[in-house]
């Protein structure tokens, strides 16, 4: 079973307990306007063009079956609606202006680098995560990956938006130690932020709460978007409502995806303004003095 793969990140320690590495996985059904891994969107390979590394070599125009490239009077044409995504300027860039996003991987292989650090992980109480994207949209591989993580006696964490079939949530029950569940907006403002309803994945999530499951809340906050004190008040309320949930996790805009939007060629490069660390621990208080669940922010 393989799945697309868009990177595997070592000794993380905010996306879960203890050190772990997290499996990022391409393609997701929802298009957040603030993603700021715009780049785990697409299930397809995509290219990250970067033009201030190019160097005008001309390496990748030579390479390229589909002519997507031309250097003209110093400066270089990306077309990438003749774009195949095959690689091969990428591999031929040694000044990494071109780089490939994306890599058809198999279980056996993400596992084998996920066990790499399985000494940090049992000194940590730590393990995997499997991230995105959304892991639950390659559903096959993630089941077999939790299952050969389990069988390989690792801690697993799943985190996801929660938007997916309930029959496949249910069925990985018992393969999540943790669940880290996305609240990304009101209910009125979800479709218009995400892309998706919200009514499916609250039903997921409650059902996984009767089971049992334990989970995390992760709650993006976009100024101007979903920072009002209405939002703020449900995710209290949600928290104080689920038997399993051990955490809020506040999740400040990070302006890091408008630079990769960019270097993917979008035209819908979204901004917002960096929310102040004084009024992320506000949000923090704001939150606490709402519910018993422990909150975290990052500042
Ligand atoms: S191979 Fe890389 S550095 Fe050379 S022209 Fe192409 S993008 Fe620029
Ligand atoms: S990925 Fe392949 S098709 Fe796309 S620009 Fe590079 S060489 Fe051309």
């Amino acid at each position: 079973m393989e799945a697309l793969v868009f990177d595997i990140e070592k000794f993380a320690v905010h996306d879960g307990p203890g050190i772990r590495t997290v499996v990022f996985m391409k393609g997701c059904p929802l298009h957040c306007l603030w993603c700021h891994n715009p780049e785990s969107q697409s299930f397809k390979t995509e290219l990250f063009f970067t033009p201030e590394k190019c160097i005008g070599c001309g390496w990748c125009v030579s390479a390229c079956p589909q002519k997507c490239h031309i250097i003209q009077e110093g400066r270089h044409l990306f077309d990438r609606e003749k774009c195949i995504s095959c690689g091969r300027c990428a591999s031929k860039c040694y000044a990494e202006a071109l780089e490939v996003v994306g890599k058809r991987m198999s279980v056996a292989e993400v596992l084998k680098s996920v066990l790499a650090d399985k000494l940090f992980y049992d000194n940590s109480n730590g393990g995997v995560t499997l991230s995105g994207g959304e892991p639950l949209a390659q559903f096959e591989f993630t089941r077999e990956l939790l299952d050969a993580s389990k069988k390989a006696g690792l801690h697993t964490c799943l985190e996801t938006c929660g938007y997916a079939p309930s029959e496949k949530v249910r069925a990985l029950l018992p393969l999540v130690d943790l669940w880290l569940w996305d609240v990304k907006a009101t209910p009125e403002m979800h479709k218009q932020f995400t892309g998706v309803e919200y009514k499916p994945i609250l039903d997921n999530l409650r059902m996984i709460d009767e089971a049992g499951a334990k989970m995390w809340l992760r709650c993006p906050l976009i100024h101007g978007l979903n920072d009002s004190e209405e939002h703020l008040l449900q995710i209290a309320e949600l928290a104080n409502s689920l038997r399993g949930c051990q955490r809020i996790d506040i999740e400040p805009y990070h302006p890091l995806g408008e630079g990769k939007a960019q270097r993917l060629g979008r035209s819908d490069v979204f901004h917002a303004d960096f929310i102040d660390k004084a009024i992320v621990k506000k949000y923090e208080s704001f939150l606490t003095a709402h519910t018993n669940v422990q909150v975290y922010s990052p500042t």
